[in-house]
């Protein structure tokens, strides 16, 4: 099989370096499940999250909200994401609301920031963070669910869920969920060494 091209993407060292925070709230197009990621003091630079967000297909605030170029699974009440074709799997963590909601199919909103955004902030500071990288457009924003379309293969745990590869080492890699007659049905799926989740 042909590799991905590389992307200027921070180190797999530097994935610690991220904040992350998740929270529901009601939008004109319902509840969405909103997952923020930021750079943590020492993180990467602005420029490294653009091109984490441009290999994501994410759009800046101005422009029509995307489809994101991303994988989402969960595990537990943690979500993991991964950039197909790029660095590692990032783990998210949520809480069970948070999961139950995706679980059962509900939007999920990425929004990665440019800028640190202190671990730790509470409610108000992200959202003040978000309204002002909105003008500026210092954040990009795309959305996703996890009944994202997998192969038969990555549901049966027999090709990365990220990248298709089917030679190992594969781990496992979380619960893939697929609703489309209503009641959400689980596969544990697997990922490569490099979509493997990083554990914070
Ligand atoms: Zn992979």
């Amino acid at each position: 099989m042909t590799m991905a091209p590389a992307l200027p993407l921070p180190p797999r060292t530097v994935l610690g370096a991220l904040a992350t925070w998740t929270w529901i709230d009601s939008t004109p197009d319902g509840l969405v499940a909103f997952a923020l990621v930021t750079p943590a003091a020492g993180g990467p630079t602005a420029e490294q999250m653009q091109a984490i967000a441009e290999a994501a297909d994410l759009a800046t605030p101005d422009l029509p909200l995307p489809g994101a170029r991303i994988r989402l699974v969960l595990q537990g009440q943690d979500a993991v994401i991964a950039v197909p074709g790029s660095g590692p799997a990032l783990r998210i963590p949520a809480d069970s609301g948070w999961a139950d909601f995706v679980r059962r199919g509900g939007t999920v909103v990425v929004i990665l920031g440019a800028h640190l955004l202190a671990a730790g902030a509470g409610r108000p500071q992200v959202e003040s963070y978000i309204m002002g990288a909105l003008l500026p457009r210092q954040i990009w924003m795309g959305k996703t669910t996890l009944a994202a379309e997998y192969t038969a293969a990555q549901l049966r745990g027999e090709a990365c869920v990220c990248c298709h590869r089917v030679d190992g080492p594969l781990v496992p890699a979380g619960h893939a969920y697929t609703s489309t007659t209503g009641a959400p049905l689980g596969w544990a799926v697997v990922a490569c060494p490099a979509h493997a989740p990083e554990e914070s």
